[in-house]
């Protein structure tokens, strides 16, 4: 498992990406030992390509970028209009994924991530699976992969479960678009977390670990060992992500949507060291 780079959720350190926020971020995750850092980009203009990029090659960081998509920008829609926006954010994340010189772009991005009041439908899902594959063609170009992330039922009506995203992808069709599996998300909607790992196989290309309530690893009750030994069982190589987040930061597009409502963390170094140390032991114990 020595291959696996570990990463970590910008929101760990900074509510945005001012350039001096990016500094903090940025400097901050290479100092205590992570090879990655994930930038969300919701609002992808709130980026500045080049200083990020710069940014990054100094510190010897590198990038991977998440977005979940709104009620306005809903591919997973009946609503031309909505589909059209969620298609033009979703081009405009990518070309600062690849702009700032990240290989990934992946989220929410099938959906809103919101909490729905009614089931998708066949017609909503069919408009999301053609904006993805046109998504993961343009994405070609640039090297870039596409993950899908599921996440459980108060913030996506469409994808929930590994299965639910393995038929999803098959209807894509196109091999740069990969599962993103979030242990949290998981604990909520799966049976285990040992046989979503085992169906996804090399299909899976993303991971997120958080808590069961988000905050240290280890103090909640996500069954890492089970976890962590499943993905050795598929030979998975691709990154690990630490998410975690508390009101102690906020991001004003970002923390509300999660739920963030309380605060079970004020010191990000300690939060952030410890998950590595954490994530690090998990792997070799297996
Ligand atoms: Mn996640």
């Amino acid at each position: 498992m020595a291959s696996n780079s570990l990463g970590i959720h910008a929101l760990v350190w900074v509510g945005g990406w001012s350039p001096e926020e990016a500094e903090v971020a940025i400097s901050s995750s290479a100092r205590v030992g992570y090879d990655l850092i994930e930038i969300p980009a919701l609002d992808p203009s709130r980026i500045d390509v080049a200083s990020t990029r710069e940014m990054l090659e100094r510190h010897g960081l590198r990038a991977s970028v998440t977005v979940g998509l709104a009620a306005d920008t809903d591919i997973n829609s009946d609503d031309v209009a909505c589909i059209d926006r969620g298609r033009d954010l979703l081009m405009r994340a990518l070309e600062v994924s690849s702009g700032i010189g990240s290989t990934y772009l992946g989220g929410v991005i099938f959906g809103a991530m919101m909490k729905y009041s009614a089931p998708t439908t066949e017609r909503a899902r069919a408009n999301s699976i053609a904006v993805m594959k046109e998504l993961a063609q343009e994405a070609r170009g640039s090297g870039t992969t596409i993950g899908l992330e599921f996440v459980n039922r108060y913030e996506s009506n469409l994808l929930n479960t590994a299965q639910q995203t393995l038929d999803y992808l098959d209807l894509v069709g196109e091999d740069n678009v990969v599962v993103h599996a979030d242990v949290y998300h998981m604990n909520i909607e799966e049976t285990d977390f040992r046989t979503p790992i085992l169906a996804c196989g090399d299909r899976l290309g993303y991971v997120h670990v958080g808590e069961s309530h988000r905050g240290y690893l280890g103090t909640g009750t996500i069954n890492f060992p089970e976890f962590f030994g499943a993905l050795k069982e598929v030979g998975y190589a691709g990154p690990i992500t630490f998410e975690s987040f508390s009101s102690a930061v906020v991001d004003p597009l970002l923390s509300n949507t999660l739920a963030i409502w309380r605060n079970l963390w004020s010191d990000s170094d300690d939060l952030a060291a410890k998950a590595h140390a954490f994530i690090s032991a998990g792997l070799a114990d297996n």
